[in-house]
């Protein structure tokens, strides 16, 4: 089945008779169009609402689409279609649409005669995009193998008296040197007590040997993103990081091993964070275990405390275990996986077998 038609599925389950989407990433997966502008699915049509800057590059990447060019806010031109479609009943992105954006549009919408229903919606074509397709799941193989060599590269040219702000400058050139698209994000070079921040931004601490170099960093290939973190020591881990180490890994490896089709987010995090908390450092792991990879970086399913997201086949999300000590340094190891035959595996080990495959071929 077609998104299109899936996602019509999912609308008339709801009983949601036309549906306006405006997250980008929501338009590209369901339209192949990666400019500025909203679809809008009825029952039997499909539009394409771009303006001038957009019009040609719709054309081309959307040639299913009615292509509609539009001029000004979503309010000035929505509500005419909405009347000249007779639509009754309009589902919007809530997770997406700006609270002054509804707002106008509620107010022209609702003026019309009969006024149609707004229907806020949250996560539908999100749930969709979180089970990824053959041709999805080979590109963001191949976002994965370009992040593990990245860090492979790291690990040989990683030296005391290095600046973060420089390794990670190093990092990006080679990632945009060797293939990817823009960066989903800033890469994280964070060492010593900087390691202890999740989100760090690199400085200028310069490394120094025996203390944790926390690297995170993220890869884009034909608009498919990869998420890997190492955590690296230059020569011997101090103090109590070599056994923290070798937990975090544990923790990933339980995992690794033990996620099965059908568990929710949380039951897999669980997984991990009994490693974790069964150690003494529960309240050192304060984030979750891992998070679907797709168009965007951070994007369904959510593996947590709490996440009642059901994993599925063709998922393709995170294992980042981590334990973070305040002022003192942390490790995080982070791998992207797919859910196939009921398990989990590596997203680069698939990825080297398709490529062993197709040169004996
Ligand atoms: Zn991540
Ligand atoms: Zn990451």
């Amino acid at each position: 089945m077609s998104r299109l038609d899936r996602l019509r599925h999912k609308l008339s389950e709801q009983g949601i008779e036309a549906f306006l989407i405006s997250r980008p990433a929501n338009c590209c997966y369901l339209s192949g169009f990666d400019g500025e502008g909203f679809l809008l699915l009825t029952r039997d049509r499909a539009y394409l609402f771009t303006d001038f800057r957009y019009a040609e590059q719709a054309r081309e990447q959307a040639p299913s689409f009615d292509l509609v060019q539009v001029r000004g806010e979503l309010s000035k031109w929505l509500p005419e279609w909405v009347s000249e479609l007779g639509i009754r009943q309009l589902g919007l992105e809530g997770d997406d649409l700006s609270l002054n954006t509804y707002r106008k549009l509620a107010e022209r919408i609702l003026s019309l005669n009969p006024p149609p229903e707004l229907v806020p919606t949250s996560g539908v074509v999100e749930a969709l995009r979180a089970v990824k397709d053959e041709d999805e799941i080979e590109k963001l193989g191949r976002a994965a193998s370009l992040a593990e060599a990245a860090l492979r590269w790291a690990s040989e040219f990683l030296r005391p008296g290095m600046e973060e702000r420089k390794v990670a400058w190093e990092l990006e050139k080679f990632l945009r040197e060797n293939g990817s698209e823009e960066l989903p994000f800033e890469i994280i070079v964070a060492s010593g007590p900087n390691s202890a921040l999740p989100h760090a931004r690199p400085t200028s601490r310069l490394l120094l040997e025996g203390e944790p170099v926390i690297i995170d960093l993220g890869t884009r290939v034909q608009g498919y993103c990869g998420d890997l973190t190492r955590t690296f020591f230059l020569g011997r881990p101090r103090g109590e990081f070599e056994r923290i180490y070798r937990l975090v890994q544990e923790a990933q490896t339980v995992a690794l091993e033990g996620i099965r089709s059908g568990m929710t987010g949380e039951e897999a995090d669980g997984l991990a964070r009994k490693v974790i908390e069964g150690a003494g450092y529960g309240e050192a792991f304060g984030h979750g275990l891992g998070h679907g990879v797709g168009l965007e970086v951070h994007e369904a399913p959510r593996l947590g405390p709490e996440s009642k997201d059901v994993l599925e086949e063709g998922m393709v999300f995170t294992l980042e275990p981590g334990i973070y000590l305040e002022g003192r340094g942390g490790v995080r190891l982070e791998d992207m996986v797919v859910l196939r035959r009921g398990k989990v595996c590596k997203l680069v080990e698939v990825e080297e077998r398709h490529d062993r495959h197709q040169r004996a071929s």
